[in-house]
C-alpha cells in the first residue's frame, strides 16, 4: 500500500482545506476532530508522509518518533489533561478501523471515558 498523497490530512498539511489548529511546528501539527467524541478530542499528525503507526515506527526517524510523542504530552498540558488523565487512540489499518490513511494519534480527555479495547 502506498501513502495517499490525497488524503484528507495530506489535504490539511498543503492548506488546501481547514482545521482548527492547536500547535504546529516544522514536524507535527495538532489540530481539533471534526467530529468529537469528548469534550476535548485532538488529532496530533506528523508532517511526514506515513500511512499508519506501523509505517512511522518502520520508517521514520528515530528522532522524529520521540519528537512526536513528547508533543503529544506538551499538547495534553497545553490543555491541562496531565492531572485528570486522558486517553491516546490510534486505529491502524483496516481492522484498526482506520478511516483516513495519514498516522495519526486522538488525544481524546475532558471528561471520565468509557472503555474502549475490543469489538
Ligand atoms: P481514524 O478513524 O482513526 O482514521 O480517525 C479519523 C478522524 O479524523 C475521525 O475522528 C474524524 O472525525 C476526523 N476527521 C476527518 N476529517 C477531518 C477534518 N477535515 N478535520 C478534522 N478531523 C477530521
Amino acid at each position: 500500500m502506498s501513502y495517499d498523497v490525497n488524503n484528507i490530512f495530506a489535504r490539511i498539511l498543503r492548506q488546501e482545506i481547514p482545521c482548527n489548529k492547536v500547535f504546529e511546528d516544522d514536524k507535527v501539527l495538532a489540530f481539533h476532530d471534526v467530529h468529537p467524541k469528548a469534550p476535548i478530542h485532538i488529532l496530533i499528525i506528523p508532517k511526514g508522509a506515513y500511512i499508519n503507526f506501523h509505517d512511522f515506527h518502520q520508517h521514520a526517524e528515530p528522532e522524529t518518533i520521540i519528537h512526536l510523542y513528547k508533543k503529544v504530552a506538551d499538547i495534553a498540558e497545553q490543555f491541562n489533561l496531565q492531572q485528570s488523565g486522558y486517553r491516546l487512540i490510534t486505529n491502524c489499518g483496516v481492522d484498526g478501523g482506520q478511516e483516513v490513511p495519514h498516522y495519526h494519534i486522538h488525544l481524546v480527555g475532558g471528561d471520565k471515558l468509557g472503555t474502549a479495547v475490543g469489538k
